[in-house]
C-alpha cells in the first residue's frame, strides 16, 4: 500500500492507500508544538499503528511545511520552526527503515487538487493552503513545478502587493521579514484583524460565530487582502483556477467576493481565471503525499 502523511503545524495526519487508489486507513492527531524529536516519534507511532491495523507494509511519503535543501539535505522554509535545520529526511529513513520521500505540502496539496480534485480538467492551477501557514503550489499540464531553489510558488513570503499606509510594515515573519503575505493571509492574521479592531484575541474559527457586523467588517479586509495577493499571482502565472485549502478556505464567501475584488488589480480587461475550494478538503495534501510513490 500507499501511505501518505501531512506534516501540518497543527495536526499530522496519515493516509493508506490500496493497489487500487481507495482509502483503506486514515487517523489524524495534534501536532506536538515546537518538539523535533516528538514529531520523528509520533510520524513513527503513526506508521507503526497504520500497518499494525491494516495487515500491510507501504511506502510512505510525506508532505512538510516548507522542503528539503538540496545543499544540506536538513528542512528550511518550515513554519513549523522547530524543523528547521533538522535532518527530518535521515531521520526518518533511519526510524522507519525504508526510503521515505518529502515535498512541500502546497505542492502534495496542489497535485492532488489537479489530478482528480477541484483543478482536474484544467492545464494551469495554482493550490493554496491557507492555514497555520501560507504556502502555494504551481501546477502545470499535472506536474508540480519545484524551481531550482525549491521554492516554486512560495508566495506566502513576498509581501502584502497594493499595501496601504496601515499594511506597509506589517508584523514580523519567521523568515526574518515582516510584512508577508503568510501574516496577512494565515488563519493567526485572520485572527489579528480582529484583535487589531476590537482589542481581544479569539481563534480564526470563532470570526465566523461573531455578529453580523463584526463577522463582516473582519472578513471584507480579508478578502480584500486575499484578492490583492492573488491578483499578483494572476499576473505572473495566469492560472486557469485557483484552488483553496486549510482552515480558512472553508469560509464560503471568498468563493463570491474575492473574485468580484481582483478584477481591480488584474492587468487584463477582464480576468476569467476561476476560484473554487479545494474538493477533498483541507486534508487533500495527504493524497499528494502518498502519490509521491508510484503505484
Ligand atoms: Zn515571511
Amino acid at each position: 500500500m500507499r501511505i501518505g502523511i501531512d506534516l501540518g503545524g497543527t495536526k499530522i495526519e496519515i493516509l493508506c492507500l490500496n493497489e487500487a487508489g481507495d482509502e483503506i486507513y486514515r487517523k489524524r492527531i495534534t501536532s506536538p508544538q515546537g518538539d523535533y524529536q516528538k514529531t520523528i516519534s509520533s510520524i513513527r507511532n503513526l506508521v507503526i499503528n497504520a500497518e499494525k491495523a491494516t495487515g500491510r507494509v507501504g511506502t510512505v511519503g510525506i508532505a512538510i511545511p516548507g522542503t528539503i535543501s538540496k545543499h544540506t539535505n536538513l528542512v528550511k522554509n518550515a513554519n513549523s520552526t522547530w524543523l528547521i535545520g533538522q535532518p527530518l529526511s535521515q531521520d526518518l529513513q533511519s526510524i522507519l527503515k525504508r526510503d521515505v520521500r518529502i515535498a512541500n505540502d502546497a505542492n502534495c496539496f496542489a497535485l492532488s487538487e489537479s489530478t482528480d480534485g477541484a483543478g482536474e480538467n484544467f492545464e494551469t492551477v495554482f493550490g493554496v493552503i491557507l492555514g497555520t501557514g501560507v504556502g502555494g503550489g504551481l501546477i502545470v499540464n499535472g506536474h508540480a513545478l519545484q524551481g531550482i531553489n525549491s521554492i516554486a510558488g512560495e508566495w506566502g513570503h513576498n509581501p502584502l502587493p497594493w499595501a496601504g499606509e496601515d499594511e506597509r510594515f506589517g508584523s514580523n515573519c519567521y523568515c526574518g521579514l515582516n510584512g508577508c503575505i503568510e501574516t496577512y493571509l494565515s488563519g493567526p492574521g485572520l485572527a489579528r484583524i480582529f484583535e487589531n479592531l476590537y482589542g481581544t484575541s479569539i481563534s480564526a474559527i470563532d470570526i465566523a460565530t461573531q455578529p453580523d457586523e463584526i463577522k463582516n467588517t473582519v472578513f471584507a479586509l480579508y478578502e480584500n487582502r486575499l484578492a490583492r495577493a492573488l491578483a499578483s499571482i494572476i499576473n505572473v502565472f495566469d492560472p486557469d483556477i485557483i484552488v483553496l485549502g486549510g482552515g480558512v478556505s472553508n469560509i464560503e464567501r471568498w468563493y463570491e467576493t474575492v473574485p468580484n475584488l481582483w478584477n481591480q488589480w488584474v492587468f487584463s480587461d477582464q480576468c476569467d481565471t476561476l476560484l473554487a475550494k479545494a474538493k477533498y478538503g483541507d486534508s487533500s495534501g495527504v493524497r499528494g503525499a502518498a502519490w509521491l510513490w508510484p503505484l
